[in-house]
């Protein structure tokens, strides 16, 4: 069923010039490009969006990581978006990434692994509505 879900490509990948490759890899993938914008998020945007992993030892690393450049916040719309991004991201460490998966061609680290992708569907009603409002998306 055809279904929306958030990825933010992120500062690692925006200064490395991938963005562009990364967008047509996903609509190579089936993607539909709903909404894209560029933004250079703040401290309290970035602290707010991982609100979830506040706890978790890698949140101040990770903050500061997604507030050092610019990024690309995108709203998609395919048929199983959520989990099917999240297969085409490949796994959190690129050491583990499947080959041809995005993080397998443009991540470098654990934490600057080229890609964001919502969790559930749930999750990516939330995170899309951090970056776009429902006039944005509607009749994308
Ligand atoms: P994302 O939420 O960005 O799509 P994910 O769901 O694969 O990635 P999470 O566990 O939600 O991974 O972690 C969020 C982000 O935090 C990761 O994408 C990565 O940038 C960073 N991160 C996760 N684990 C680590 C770690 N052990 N060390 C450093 N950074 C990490
Ligand atoms: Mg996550």
């Amino acid at each position: 069923m055809s279904e929306q879900t958030l990825t933010i490509i992120k500062p690692d990948a925006v200064a490395a010039g991938n963005a562009g490759k990364i967008l047509a890899h996903l609509e190579g993938e089936g993607f539909r490009i709903l909404g894209l914008k560029r933004l250079h998020l703040s401290r309290d945007q970035a602290r707010a969006f991982y609100e979830v992993h506040r706890e978790r030892p890698f949140y101040d690393s990770l903050v500061e990581f997604m507030t050092s450049g610019p990024v690309m916040a995108a709203a998609l719309e395919r048929d199983d978006a959520v989990a099917g991004l999240r297969r085409v991201m490949g796994a959190t460490n690129p050491e583990e990434a499947d080959e041809g998966t995005i993080r397998a061609l443009y991540a470098s680290s654990i934490e600057k692994n080229s890609i964001h992708g919502s969790l559930s569907p749930e999750n990516a009603a939330l995170e899309l509505a951090f970056f776009f409002s429902r006039a944005e998306l509607i009749g994308a």
